[in-house]
């Protein structure tokens, strides 16, 4: 199966299972307090809630979400692991007070090993287990257990080896300090290259990439009070969230789940190929997949690999955010957006020699991977490939002279607070950029330093501000003009960017 069947088989399953099969919501979020859509669930808030009524009882989908900031952020290990992105699709299952924990373990259970193959032997579950002594909620999920414990006993497998106890961090789900919540089940797949089970226990819950989750199956069942007790909701939702590139990586890595030799990535999977082609082409470079342990002292071919990755996932998750209507800008969502894409230009050019213009020319081959299935990317494709275009055209005539000054303000061992406020401010060097590039190094950088300069220019803006002020009404305008005329652009945050966008 490529990509394409294997995400049609999740949605065709679930259709089998009498769910509504809905289109992926936006990237920009309906909640007010989240930066990006990054969950399934998302969209599904309203009706857990009960505020409003379910459509449907049962629906499916695989939503684009984004992982940069916020609760869940993921940047720093794009590239450097080949299983987290800043852009991924979370294909879902729900069930609105309808199905449970029986239905939806056994479906899944079905779905991974009769219809795509996995064998048994190499997948494991967690469940929740609270611990006491820290005050964690609940109680111990025995029901998801016994759901387990005869499924992997049908299977022929030893219950007490593949499942495994998670804690409250990742084995329970909560929105909030209050609201629904509940215990969640996870779907471990052991990648290496035997298929011993205790080796493969001993992977589950830590950060071997040879075994990695890979499906989230969430019970919600409880109301968190605000009195710190949790009672039981009256109608019961199921909440499930599997990485999509995960299992499309794993299933092209292993021939179909059949040989686990290779080390496995998603990077593999179809979906970026055409991405990675283009990569190839345009740079003359060759990826070879390898895979750093250390963030330092790396070969010019890991940094080849980790770059090779990086512009593949940044390049997707800049189409599809502009796509969304999340353009490249100075606050918020925007400047995470500005981010992510300076990040990709600044990679390309200084680890493969890219020039202006080739990050926009990615945006062709993440539509022809993913515009079928959001055909927003290929209706919005010239908007997109102008907003990238013109963030090249403008970071690309302070980069070079920017990672001039990097080097020169490496010579010190450290990157001074000036030095990385002077990047940021005058290069349009993101602060997290500079921290990644000093990481290269082995170098760090004094992020207090640099807070204390952004504030030192806050102070300078504020006194401009007034200036302009006394300026303005000497000049004999009213009171009311003046104040207007404070509203110019002289928010230094904005006056700052302003140069480059
Ligand atoms: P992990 O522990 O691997 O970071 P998670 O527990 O944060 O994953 P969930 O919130 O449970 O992830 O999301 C459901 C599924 O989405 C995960 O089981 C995983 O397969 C996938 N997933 C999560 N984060 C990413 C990411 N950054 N890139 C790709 N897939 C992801
Ligand atoms: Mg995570
Ligand atoms: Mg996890
Ligand atoms: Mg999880």
């Amino acid at each position: 199966m490529n990509s394409a069947e294997i995400r049609q088989s999740f949605l065709d399953f679930f259709a089998s299972k009498q769910h509504a099969v809905v289109p992926s919501s936006s990237l920009m979020p309906t909640a007010p307090n989240l930066l990006f859509t990054n969950a399934g669930m998302n969209q599904f808030v309203p009706y857990f809630l009960g505020d409003q009524a379910a459509p449907w009882k049962r629906v499916a989908d695989t939503q684009k979400c984004i992982r940069a900031g916020g609760k869940h952020n993921d940047l720093e290990d794009v590239g450097f692991d080949t299983y987290h992105h800043t852009m991924f699709e979370m294909l879902g299952n729900w069930s609105f007070g309808d199905y449970f924990k029986k239905d939806s373990l056994t479906w899944g259970w079905e779905l991974l090993t009769k219809v795509w193959g996995i064998p048994p032997k190499r997948l494991f579950a967690t469940i929740y287990q609270p611990d006491k002594s820290k005050g964690d909620p609940a109680e111990r999920d025995e029901e998801a257990y016994a759901i387990w414990a005869k499924i992997f006993t049908d299977a022929g497998l030893d219950p007490a080896v593949h499942i495994v106890n998670g804690n409250k961090k990742d084995n329970f789900w909560m929105m909030g300090d209050t609201g629904p919540c509940g215990p969640c089940s996870e779907i471990h797949f052991n990648l290496l290259p035997s298929d011993d089970e205790t080796e493969g226990r001993k992977g589950v819950n830590s950060s071997s990439p040879r075994c990695i989750e890979i499906w989230n199956h969430v019970f919600i069942q409880f109301n968190a009070n605000a009195d710190g007790t949790f009672a039981p909701l009256a109608a019961k939702h199921v909440d499930t969230g599997m990485g999509f590139e995960r299992v499309a990586g794993i299933h092209a890595t292993t021939r179909g789940f059949k040989d686990f030799s290779a080390e496995p990535s998603n990077y593999n999977a179809d979906v970026f190929k055409p991405t990675f082609d283009r990569i190839a082409a345009l740079s003359g470079k060759t990826y070879t997949g390898t895979v750093p342990t250390e963030r330092t002292g790396l070969s010019e071919q890991q940094t080849i690999d980790i770059t090779f990755r990086v512009l593949a996932d940044h390049a997707r998750c800049v189409s599809c955010a502009i796509a969304d209507g999340i353009l490249p800008g100075n606050e918020g969502r925007n400047y995470v957006i500005r981010r992510i894409l300076r990040r990709g230009i600044m990679y390309g050019q200084k680890n493969l020699g890219l020039k202006t213009g080739d990050f926009s020319a990615l945006v062709a081959p993440v539509i022809e991977s993913l515009g079928a299935v959001f055909p927003e990317l290929k209706t919005q494709r010239v908007m997109v490939e102008k907003a990238i275009r013109a963030e090249e055209e403008s970071f690309g005539r302070t980069l070079d002279k920017g990672l001039q000054i990097f080097n020169r303000a490496t010579a010190a061992g450290a990157i001074t607070g000036a030095s990385a406020f002077e990047l940021y401010d005058t290069y349009g060097f993101p602060l997290d950029m500079t921290q990644l590039l000093a990481t290269e190094r082995g170098l760090s950088v004094d992020a207090a330093g640099f807070e204390a300069e952004m504030e030192k220019q806050r102070e300078r803006g504020r006194a401009a501000r007034k200036t302009d002020v006394i300026v303005a009404a000497t000049e004999g305008e009213s009171a009311a003009e003046a104040t207007q005329f404070v509203g110019y652009g002289i928010d230094s945050t904005h006056a700052t960017h302003a140069k480059l966008v």
